[in-house]
């Protein structure tokens, strides 16, 4: 069965509900309501109800830690921002191969965040050492950022099976609901 898509109440990024009768739990119980539905239903003794593709919350859940997860200079997200080549000689590098370059190194101050961090191979960011890329006579391919709202989603999407990615594009779309920007009341 397909996985959900829930929303927060202001439309942005909450949960993917792994377990459909969960989606369908907070449906039934009134906490959330349908924006999006598969073809199938899902039938019980006195309701035939649509599978919830994507839901929206009555209420809004408070929360910090998910949005942080795209915010956060991990190395998925790094690396995913920098189409995991190296920033500074171009190299192909994967999860394992591939480093974290603090951009201002972190023993001069420099932050772990998006703003300050690239990818980098072995061979370059022991090169660089604790210099600043110009220092060091590095040319950065691109300046590290935060991750646009395109590239967030993306991230997102990516553990997602091509159905569901399908259904949840085209409801945001249609919406016009950017994940974590929320929509003016
Ligand atoms: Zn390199």
């Amino acid at each position: 069965m397909s996985r959900c898509l829930v929303l927060n109440a202001n439309y942005e990024y909450l949960a993917i509900e792994e377990r459909w009768i969960d989606a369908l739990g907070l449906v039934v119980s009134g906490k959330a309501e349908v924006l999006e539905a598969y073809p199938e239903v899902v039938r019980s003794q006195f309701l035939i109800l649509p599978l919830p593709a994507v839901v929206v919350m009555r209420y809004l859940v408070r929360t910090r830690r998910r949005r942080a997860i795209f915010e956060s200079a991990s190395k998925q997200v790094v690396f995913s921002r920098d189409d995991f080549a190296c920033q500074y000689c171009g190299v192909r590098i994967g999860m394992r191969s591939g480093t974290r370059d603090h951009v201002l190194p972190k023993s001069r101050g420099g932050a772990d965040t998006l703003s300050n961090v690239v990818t980098a191979c072995r061979d370059c960011n022991a090169k660089k050492g604790d210099r600043t890329p110009s220092e060091a006579g590095m040319h950065l391919r691109n300046p590290p950022r935060a991750l646009t709202e395109e590239e967030k989603l993306q991230c997102l999407l990516k553990t997602v099976r091509t159905r569901e990615r399908a259904t949840w594009q085209a409801c945001l779309r249609r919406h016009g609901i950017t994940l974590w920007t929320s929509r003016a009341a």
